[in-house]
């Protein structure tokens, strides 16, 4: 069944009335007739199953069959701080990240991050970007969208996450040859220690930008408790890193089939 986003105003009671966007991918684009039914998301939690009584490209009518909690939600709440990337990259890590059950993700000025990726956080990129997280929410089954926060400097990043905070770092370019590559946690082995903590408070994922972490930073988060991780021997990027320690979190929560 196809899913769509819809302003809350459009579920009233038992009935529904929507125009915009939706109806005409519905009617253009998907050809969708009256009988047949699709799921409606209002960002509450909640999904509407409807049967559609007319269809056309400028409004869809039609009746709730069935109200119920979305499915598709992930169990543990998982926040990314990503150091800014460019907007392409960006927006790889909003929709897969979406798919794998990222709640949140809050794009982190850091002290080696190109100003320029900061600019241009104005209302049109966001709007897309907002898009692109409702695309895949729809997409994936989710039925909350999820946050996405404005940057936030490193330093408020630090004080205001929660839960099993982990901070990949790559590692001392002299040691990198070593499994860990020295002072670190693997990760493997900081995500198993922590797996029921992880269920209960959360976790929140620190992940540099491309011209890494600097020491500076790396200490004043091991001085706040957090964790610092080696993702292994490779040097990944920093949309690769965020989503492939947000898929590992996730098999190990029994997120990605039990
Ligand atoms: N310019 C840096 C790499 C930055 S990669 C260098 O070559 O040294 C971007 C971010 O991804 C890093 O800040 C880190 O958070 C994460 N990352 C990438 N590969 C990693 C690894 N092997 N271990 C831990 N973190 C890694």
């Amino acid at each position: 069944m196809h899913r769509f986003f819809v302003d809350p105003e459009c579920i009233r009671e038992n009935s529904v009335s929507v125009g915009g966007s939706v109806a005409r991918q519905a009617a253009r684009v998907l050809r969708l007739r009256p009988g047949e039914s699709v799921v409606l998301l209002d960002n509450t939690g909640w999904e509407y199953v409807v049967r559609l009584d007319s269809v056309s490209a400028s409004r869809l009518e039609g009746a709730v069959e069935e109200s119920r909690r979305g499915q598709g939600d992930p169990g543990i709440v998982l926040t990314l701080y990503q150091g800014v990337l460019k907007s392409d990259k960006l927006e790889t890590a909003l929709q897969k990240g979406t798919e794998l059950g990222v709640s949140a993700f809050v794009p982190m000025v850091c002290r080696r991050s190109e100003a320029r990726l900061t600019r241009g956080w104005g209302s049109a990129k966001y709007n897309r970007w907002r898009r692109i997280l409702a695309e895949a929410t729809e997409q994936s089954g989710r039925s909350l969208i999820p946050y996405l926060g404005p940057p936030m400097a490193w330093q408020q990043a630090l004080a205001f996450a929660g839960g099993v905070r982990l901070m990949a770092w790559e590692g001392d370019p002299d040691e990198r040859g070593s499994e860990n590559g020295g002072a670190r946690t693997g990760f493997k082995e900081a995500v198993q220690g922590n797996i029921e903590r992880i269920r209960a408070e959360g976790v929140s994922l620190f992940v540099g930008p491309e011209g890494g972490f600097d020491a500076d930073e790396v200490e004043e988060a091991r001085a706040a408790g957090v964790e610092v991780v080696g993702l292994g021997r490779r040097i990944l990027r920093g949309e690769t890193a965020g989503l492939a320690m947000a898929a590992a979190i996730m098999y190990e929560a029994g997120e990605l089939g039990g």
